[in-house]
């Protein structure tokens, strides 16, 4: 099977990032492919590693100055054996093809765990809105949505947020899909409140992923109070994490940007989380000011040319990083088992390199996948389209209530499909094989189509 695994990867010979979540998947799901008969499982893959469609598009605006500017935008389809395709909309400079192949196949799986009726796929554009004036993302959203428009809707692909993409672009896309499409639906995930959006959904991969961190702590008979935890990015994801750690009475000592971090000795607490969440969702300036803000806490610059990020140096006991892919390397996982750190847990998605994640299971640091630790995301997307098609709104608490039961709900799916397959407590491989199963059985149920 390694072979046949090889042979597909070769075709996508310049997506890195896709290989390694490809790869990362098809290496744990082995014992799954084994119980097939070689040809049926060799036609498995070749369609499971295959988007359905990908989609690539000019995204022409005019900036403040005048000056037309062009952007690259992507829709990837992967998979939509289990129902619509549904993942984040990601606008970042870094977007590539490779980029969103990976969130979208990644998706596929995490959608899966969530036992929600939804595919897996992601899309974005290589554009930046740090730095833009409303008026000028607005103008960029219009643009991607005059050719998206064309392939979402609530039966078909349902996007949501990501890196770059919050209340603002998914306000601006909805409002470009309703006049370009002539339909107000739930075509897309994480709207205005007044406007079909749901409670909680801002709040959900942060709360998520600190609920099922404590569900894998309990499972060790240890708990999050007084635990010294390192959360990076400090955007939708990262607020959310911290927030949620604060309220578990855990001590949160840094945030982070693409320019830096901060290190608080005395700890983040709700005050100064709420300064971060009007830097950052208003005033849209950088983590720095934190720093001058705050006397307890220092600001770190990256260091293009170092080896490791100093915000994993920092002595912890729990790791939550929250920012993007391969954030922690090799080295910055040596420094974390140092500490050494109890409980890295994904709360983006694939922070974690392979070498990483190899030296945490190796360790027997606790290790939450983030396809599985990140999944309450998606999860309350599709509370929010349930809440959409039958046009109703379920209050806060009621949402908290089935967040927190779904994460745990996926961990045990995790724990139950490790121990079936013979590898009892390692998530990761629980996660994969669980995931792959539900989607790979509907594919083969599906005929080949
Ligand atoms: P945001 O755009 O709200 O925040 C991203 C944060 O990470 C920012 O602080 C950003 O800093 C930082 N960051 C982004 N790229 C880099 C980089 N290359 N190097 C250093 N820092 C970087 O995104 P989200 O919080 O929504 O997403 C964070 C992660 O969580 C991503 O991996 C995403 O795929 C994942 N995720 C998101 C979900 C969601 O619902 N939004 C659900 C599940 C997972 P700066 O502002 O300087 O760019």
């Amino acid at each position: 099977m390694r072979e046949t695994i090889e042979r597909f990867l070769a075709r996508d010979a310049g997506e890195r990032e896709f290989q390694q979540a490809v790869r990362e998947v098809l290496e744990s799901v082995e014992p799954f492919l084994a119980r097939l008969p070689q040809a049926v499982a060799e036609g498995l893959l070749a369609r499971i590693v295959e988007p359905e469609r990908v989609i690539s598009f000019r995204v022409p605006w005019v900036d403040d100055r005048g000056r037309t500017c062009v952007n690259r935008g992507f829709l990837v389809e992967m998979n939509n054996a289990l129902g619509p395709f549904k993942g984040g909309l990601r606008f970042h400079p870094s977007v590539t093809q490779s980029i969103l192949k990976f969130l979208a196949f990644q998706q596929v799986f995490k959608n899966a765990l969530t036992g929600l009726p939804l595919g897996g796929g992601a899309g974005g554009a290589d554009f930046d809105p740090k730095g833009k004036s409303d008026a000028e993302v607005m103008r960029f959203c219009t643009s991607f949505m005059r050719e998206l428009y064309r392939h979402v809707g609530s039966r078909v692909d349902i996007p949501g947020g990501d890196i770059g993409v919050g209340a603002r672009e998914i306000g601006f896309l909805f409002g470009a899909y309703r006049r370009m499409a002539n339909r107000f639906e739930g075509a897309l995930t994480g709207k205005g409140l007044a406007w079909g959006g749901s409670l909680f959904r801002a709040e959900a991969a942060g709360y998520g992923c600190v609920y099922f961190a404590s569900e894998l702590l309990a499972a060790h008979g240890l708990g999050l109070e007084g635990q010294v935890c390192l959360v990076s990015g400090s955007g939708n994801v990262a607020q959310h994490t911290a927030e949620k750690l604060i309220q578990a009475g855990a001590r949160v000592v840094t945030l982070s940007d693409s320019s830096g971090h901060i290190y608080d000795r005395d700890g983040i607490d709700e005050e100064k989380l709420a300064f971060v969440k009007h830097l950052k969702n208003v005033r849209r300036g950088r983590i720095h000011e934190y720093a001058e803000k705050y006397r307890s806490a220092v600001f770190v610059p990256v260091d293009p040319a170092g080896d490791h990020n100093p915000l994993w140096a920092h002595r912890a006991d729990c790791a939550f990083p929250c920012a993007t892919e391969n954030e922690i390397g090799e080295q910055d996982a040596y420094r974390l088992i140092n500490h050494p750190v109890k409980l890295v847990c994904e709360a983006a998605n694939m922070p974690c390199t392979p070498e990483a994640v190899q030296l945490f299971t190796g360790k027997n640091v606790l290790f939450a996948p983030g396809k599985a630790a990140n999944a309450g995301g998606v999860a309350v997307s599709g509370l929010e389209l349930v809440q959409n098609s039958m046009r109703l709104s379920w209050a806060g608490e009621e949402i908290d209530a089935r967040l927190r039961l779904l994460m745990k709900g996926i961990h045990r799916t995790c724990l139950e499909a490790a121990e079936s397959y013979g590898s009892p407590g390692e998530l990761l491989r629980g996660a994969n094989l669980a995931a792959f199963e539900k989607v790979a059985r509907a594919m083969l149920d599906q005929g080949v189509v």
